[in-house]
């Protein structure tokens, strides 16, 4: 037995060296992939269930690799989290997002009709000039507070220190809508639901995966969705990929949704197309 341990180590060790450089090598490139412009935003529309009409859109980023070519946001965010690039890149998310929401500004009817979702991680949230730096891009592209909701995870949202109960209650003092998002995936404790400076809740995709086939989901979701009502917030369901789930959710009564059904996340200019012609999906 000791021998097999010795063997694991040695077959373990060199692969662990790897990837230890290998997750080295990635961070340089990182942090060298903001400045050089590598990275790119791809959004995917919101939608209201019953008529099909596009709401909004929440950006995600994806990061154009030289070699490697376009790089999902699963394959570096977390290394971005890890070693603190994630505050540089959200903020170049942030501006490049409203800078995109003004350009497609001419071709919106109303303030406060279209909401652009941006994505906030943990460490952003813990930065102590997050809320200054929100109302700076605001206030550069001329951006309406109600027009942004930034999307936080629970585990985020929950870490509860003195920084982040003030960015929450800031950023909701300047007006920025404020999301659960993932909702149902961590340890969701639903007293919080009351409690938190939030307006909307996203429910994550694994809830709904199964609704279409298993009826105790269903009711289950129906509930969850009723006690996101029951606390005062409007809910948001995403990963929907099929006509049969859309159907169920409306007879359910949720207005808001996201996922592949509808549509993937696509370049500004294929939402361009969408809000020329009619914003119905
Ligand atoms: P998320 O915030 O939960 O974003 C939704 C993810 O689900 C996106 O993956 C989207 O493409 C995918 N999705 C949408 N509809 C469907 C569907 O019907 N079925 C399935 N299976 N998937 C669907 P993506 O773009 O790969 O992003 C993954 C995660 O990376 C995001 O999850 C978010 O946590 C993170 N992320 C992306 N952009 C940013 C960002 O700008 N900042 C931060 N902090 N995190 C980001
Ligand atoms: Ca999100
Ligand atoms: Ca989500
Ligand atoms: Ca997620």
């Amino acid at each position: 037995a000791k021998e097999d341990v010795h063997r694991r180590i040695k077959v373990f060790e060199p692969m662990m060296l790897y990837s230890r450089q290998l997750r080295r090598e990635t961070a340089r490139e990182l942090r060298r992939a903001v400045l050089d412009e590598e990275l790119f935003l791809e959004y995917q529309p919101v939608v209201d269930l019953e008529s099909g009409r596009l709401q909004g859109v929440e950006a995600l980023v994806r990061w154009n690799h030289p070699r490697r070519g376009v790089v999902m946001p699963d394959d570096f965010i977390p290394l971005a989290e890890e070693t603190g690039l994630i505050v540089g890149i959200g903020r170049w998310v942030m501006r490049a997002a409203l800078e995109q929401l003004e350009r497609w500004r001419p071709l919106l009817a109303s303030e406060e009709d279209f909401l652009l979702r941006v994505n906030l991680a943990a460490l952003e949230l813990q930065s102590l000039d997050l809320v200054d730096f929100v109302r700076d891009s605001l206030r550069a592209t001329g951006t309406k507070p109600g027009e942004l909701v930034l999307e936080i995870t629970e585990s985020a949202l929950l870490s509860g220190g003195d920084v982040e109960t003030y960015s929450l209650r800031s950023l909701q003092a300047l007006g920025v809508g404020l999301e659960i998002d993932d909702f149902g995936t961590g340890y969701s404790s639903i007293s919080y639901l009351r409690r938190l400076p939030v307006d909307t809740v996203k429910v994550d995709r694994s809830l709904i995966a199964d609704i279409a086939g298993d009826d105790g989901q269903l009711r289950f979701v129906d509930a969850v969705h009723n006690l996101i009502r029951a606390a005062g917030l409007e809910a948001v369901f995403e990963g929907i990929e099929t006509a049969e789930q859309a159907e169920q959710l409306r007879k359910m009564g949720c207005c808001s949704g996201q996922g592949y059904y509808f549509s993937r996340p696509i370049p500004a200019s294929q939402i361009t197309v969408l809000l020329q012609e009619g914003r119905t999906l």
